[in-house]
């Protein structure tokens, strides 16, 4: 025999006991990776492959080399479907590997083992085998039916997983490139050394899978201990950055679209993996609906927006944040986009506001916010010149309503009146509760006249709808007073006229609108009152 035949086989009989050392680290280890059961089989199949090819190649008789390589079969076919596996749990998509889909992965391969143990019955997998000699007795065949079946399977699993991976590692990008690549190349070698051998072009004639294959477990390990390739980070990195509920999408320097989690995709339309590589201003560009996003500003800086949209008929809230992503030597190399959908704490917020500016009872202003309102208003309506005019009411003898139906009712009676007032509103007039059954109108661009008159309207309204509850007519009356108010830091010397015109009203019989105007005077008989 040749001496190069038995370098090769030395060579051989290394990367199998290599295949093994690596296997029980695996196993050593197996706690610390991910799909470590996964690389153990792998290993020992390649080791037993490997040991088969040593043993075939140191063999001279046909029936031993027959033997050798028949063994060779109880690994072989298992390792394309098996890295096929370990790439589904790299990239965190094992949840596809159910028992059944192993089951169906690893048919064909028991099968091919079956099949080649049993070949001189049937002949399906080597339809004739001879002694080839070249630079040692070799295994000389002609291939079978199944021997097809087998190569195309195997060439299948080791083809889906690479484009997976390369799927995977487009989506990832670079952050994980040596793990991939290492991956990658533990699929493609193998398959090109296949290939060439299959196609007569590697010397000698000789396999050389299980040397690239004992080459690829070496750069497993390599990957292994540099970057912990099967480490749990990036599946579990991975997993949380798609489970997130907010939408993130990662840009590159020249704002290129490199990575977004499936948060975004509901949020951003029409972005999908298309758009990987793609300018960002392309997806509001194309994108009607995002257009109702701002285009986030994407600079050096932190920026944070607000926005609104509509969905379902309903409105949602959304907080859009962009951040730099910078080197440690602060070089901006990318950008972040953050979209939090903050409905929730909006609409709490809302309610909060609410609650703390509208009377719950008349779910008008209430007294603070009818205040701070009315400032804002007469302040508005003093830079154009015109004055403002504020009417208070009070329901006459509102205890005996009380008193006689209950306070339910009395609650029922406030709001029967706030409902009646409502209704007489202008758009800009503010209208809150003063106190228990006491009202307080502010109306911009009028004049004391004229809210006599409206103040007049309210009560006849009043005094004409009485509450109706259960058939019992509670006949509901209310005094009023007007006062005018013409600046901001006078507001409180204009409740206190209205509150004296208010109290004029009562004196003198109530349901009647009193104004104060220097004196006050009776709005209906238009009479000075004697106070
Ligand atoms: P006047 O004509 O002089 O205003 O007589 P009045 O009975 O209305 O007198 P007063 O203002 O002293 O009484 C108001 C009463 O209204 C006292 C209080 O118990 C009652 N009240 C205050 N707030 C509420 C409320 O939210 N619901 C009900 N049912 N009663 C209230
Ligand atoms: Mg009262
Ligand atoms: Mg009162």
């Amino acid at each position: 025999m040749n001496s190069q035949i038995y370098i090769y086989i030395v060579f051989l009989a290394v990367s199998g006991v290599l295949s093994l050392f690596i296997g029980v680290f695996a196993f050593i280890r197996r706690k610390n990776f991910f799909g470590s059961k996964t690389f153990i089989l792998i290993s020992l199949f390649s080791s037993i492959y490997t040991f088969g090819h040593a043993f075939e190649l140191s063999s001279q008789s046909l029936s031993i080399i027959v033997f050798w390589t028949y063994f060779q079969y109880l690994g072989l076919p298992y390792i394309a479907p098996l890295s096929l596996i370990l790439v589904t749990q790299y990239i965190g998509a094992e949840k596809y590997m159910t028992k059944k889909n192993v089951i169906t992965a690893f048919c064909i391969p028991v099968l091919t083992t079956l099949i080649v143990l049993t070949n001189h019955f049937h002949h399906l997998f080597y339809q004739t085998i001879y002694l080839k000699q070249g630079i040692a007795p070799l295994l000389g065949f002609v291939l079978g039916p199944w021997y097809i079946v087998h190569g195309s399977y195997t060439f299948a699993c080791l083809l889906v997983g690479g484009i997976l991976l390369l799927h995977y590692w487009k989506q990832t990008k670079s952050t994980y490139w040596k793990q991939t690549l290492v991956m990658l190349l533990g699929l493609y070698l193998p398959m090109i050394a296949s290939f060439l051998y299959l196609i007569g072009l590697v010397p000698f004639s000789i396999d050389p899978v299980p040397v690239v294959l004992s080459v690829t477990s070496a750069l497993y390990i390599w990957a292994f201990l540099s970057t912990n390739l099967f480490d749990l980070a990036p599946i579990a990195r991975g997993l949380i950055f798609d489970s997130m509920r907010d939408g993130v999408v990662v840009l590159d320097q020249s704002k290129r679209i490199i990575d977004f989690n499936y948060a975004a995709t509901s949020l951003i339309k029409k972005l999908d993996n298309t758009m990987i590589g793609k300018k960002m201003e392309l997806l509001w560009e194309n994108n009607h609906d995002s257009s109702a996003f701002p285009f986030p500003e994407l600079d050096s800086m932190d920026h944070e927006s607000e926005f609104e949209l509509e969905w379902h008929e309903r409105n949602h809230y959304y907080q859009l944040r962009s951040s730099p992503i910078k080197k440690k030597s602060g070089d901006v190399v990318g950008n972040t986009i953050v979209i939090l959908d903050v409905t929730e704490q909006r609409r709490l917020q809302n309610r909060l506001e609410r609650l703390a500016y509208i009377d719950q009872l008349t779910n008008i202003l209430n007294r603070s916010a009818f205040l701070e309102e009315s400032i804002k208003l007469v302040e508005e309506m003093r830079k154009k010149d015109q004055t403002v005019v504020l009417i208070l009411f009070d329901i006459d003898h509102f205890k005996q309503i009380n008193d006689t139906y209950g306070h339910h009712i009395g609650d029922e009676a406030i709001r029967h009146v706030v409902r009646i007032c409502k209704q007489l509103l202008q758009p800009n007039d503010l209208f809150g509760r003063y106190g228990g059954e006491e009202f307080v109108l502010c109306l911009p661009s009028m004049t004391l006249e004229e809210a006599g008159e409206y103040a007049d309207m309210m009560r006849k309204s009043i005094e004409n709808e009485p509450l109706v509850i259960n058939n019992e007519i509670i006949p509901i009356t209310a005094s009023f007073g007007v006062a005018k108010v013409i600046e901001e830091n006078m507001m409180t010397d204009a409740l206190n006229s209205a509150d004296n015109a208010l109290y004029a009203s009562k004196r003198t019989g109530r349901n009647s609108v009193y104004i104060e105007n220097g004196k006050l005077i009776d709005y209906k008989t238009r009479n000075a009152a004697h106070v």
